[in-house]
């Protein structure tokens, strides 16, 4: 095969996720693993009862239709009503996808060209970075600094140029738990008004705020028709192995990304779509009650590691916490992770990999808080070995 690389030249440098090693470390060494977002304990046993239902009686066993069952995408119009007060029309304005990782990839490819500039938040959700490339369009980073990770909406607005196609945002943001406002998203709908912008929103953790509220972008003046809305029940439901996913746009919108998705999945989750139609349909005590036993972890775990030594920065949602280790002595976050699960037995994620500017989050380290109260007290008793 010669001296050509085996990996196309747009997916250089992608290699392995950092989430896929620190996982993989956590699972050779035996650590906790605070590092990979998921929940170590299943959603709603009605909603697995659904999905075992709809799998018994033969729904969604086959192929579904390729946009989704309609039964899932009545309830994803009606979720959006209920807590949002926004209208889509099942058949035309909701997408369902393999989770919101396909959303965010059929979005990409289908409405960028090589080319194309996309402004993004950094620390980015890898998989931004990895799909812009895909289309073969280039990333502008919009650096979020510490402590409180606000965007710069001076900076964003020089950052946009005549080749920026679309603006990818991500608020509860991870890895850094800020939580967009009012403010900020209506500066931002100007700025994208103004410059003719279309605007994807990853808004997986919209039920996980604990200070202030989820405004979704596509709700303000001049947006209903240039924004892309993603989300996916992996993280509102504890299911983030059924990958079921969606999108809320308007028609010409989703008409252009389903074109994409067709050909990456077509479908899939056929069953799980049944049972996710049901949680959507919860009552809103199961949405508070979910909210209110994260924001508990959310306090377990800044308190100890405060007193671990790490400078804490207090998200207003996600269910991360990001820390800088610099206290601690440390310099180099990725070091840093890579030495923790023989250190005390505790799995992080370096937030240094999720930049450009690899300076701006050089020692920052992200902790994961969807996990058991008692484990994530143990991580801390071994984290507290650090101070010595
Ligand atoms: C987890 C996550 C995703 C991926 O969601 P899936 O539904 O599992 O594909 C996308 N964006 C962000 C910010 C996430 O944290």
């Amino acid at each position: 095969m010669g001296d050509r690389p085996l990996l196309n030249r747009r997916l250089d440098g992608f290699g392995t996720t950092i989430f896929a090693e620190m996982s993989a470390l956590a699972v050779k060494t035996g650590a906790i693993n605070l590092g990979q977002g998921f929940p170590d304990t299943d959603g709603p046993e009605v909603v697995r009862e659904a999905a075992v239902r709809a799998l018994r009686d033969g729904r969604g066993n086959q192929y579904p239709p390729g946009p989704g069952v309609p039964e899932l995408r009545t309830a994803v119009a009606e979720h959006q009503q209920r807590f949002y007060r926004l209208a889509f029309d099942p058949d035309t304005e909701v997408l369902v996808t393999a989770g919101a990782t396909e959303a965010i990839a059929a979005t990409m490819l289908a409405l960028l060209e090589p080319g194309d500039e996309v402004i993004a938040f950094e620390p980015y959700y890898d998989s931004y970075a990895a799909t812009i490339a895909m289309a073969g369009a280039h990333r502008v980073p919009l650096t979020l600094r510490a402590p409180d990770f606000r965007p710069d909406l001076d900076t964003l607005r020089d950052a946009i140029t005549d080749r920026t196609r679309l603006l990818l945002l991500n608020s509860p943001h991870n890895p850094t738990g800020m939580v967009l406002t009012r403010d900020e998203l209506t500066a931002i709908a100007e700025l994208a008004v103004e410059r003719d912008l279309i605007v994807v929103t990853d808004e997986v953790y919209e039920h996980l705020v604990f200070d202030g509220e989820h405004i979704p972008l596509i709700s303000l003046p001049g947006m209903r028709d240039r924004t892309v809305s993603i989300s996916s029940s992996g993280k509102t439901f504890s299911f983030t192995g059924w990958k079921v996913g969606w999108i809320t746009a308007a028609g010409p919108l989703i008409a252009a990304i389903r074109t994409a998705k067709q050909f990456l999945t077509y479908v899939s989750a056929g069953p799980f779509q049944y049972a996710i139609a049901e949680a959507l349909r919860l009552p809103d005590s199961y949405f508070t009650d979910f909210r209110a036993s994260l924001a508990a972890k959310r306090e377990i775990l800044s308190d100890g590691l405060i007193a671990a030594g790490f400078e804490v920065y207090r998200p207003q949602g996600t269910y991360f916490i990001t820390t800088d280790v610099a206290k601690l002595g440390e310099q180099d976050a990725l070091a840093f992770c890579r030495s923790l699960p023989e250190r005390c037995g505790v799995v992080a994620v370096p937030n240094s990999v999720f930049y450009d500017d690899r300076e701006a989050g050089r020692s920052q380290v992200r902790f994961a808080f969807c996990k058991r109260t008692d484990v994530v007290e143990e991580a801390i008793r071994r984290l507290s070995q650090l101070r010595k």
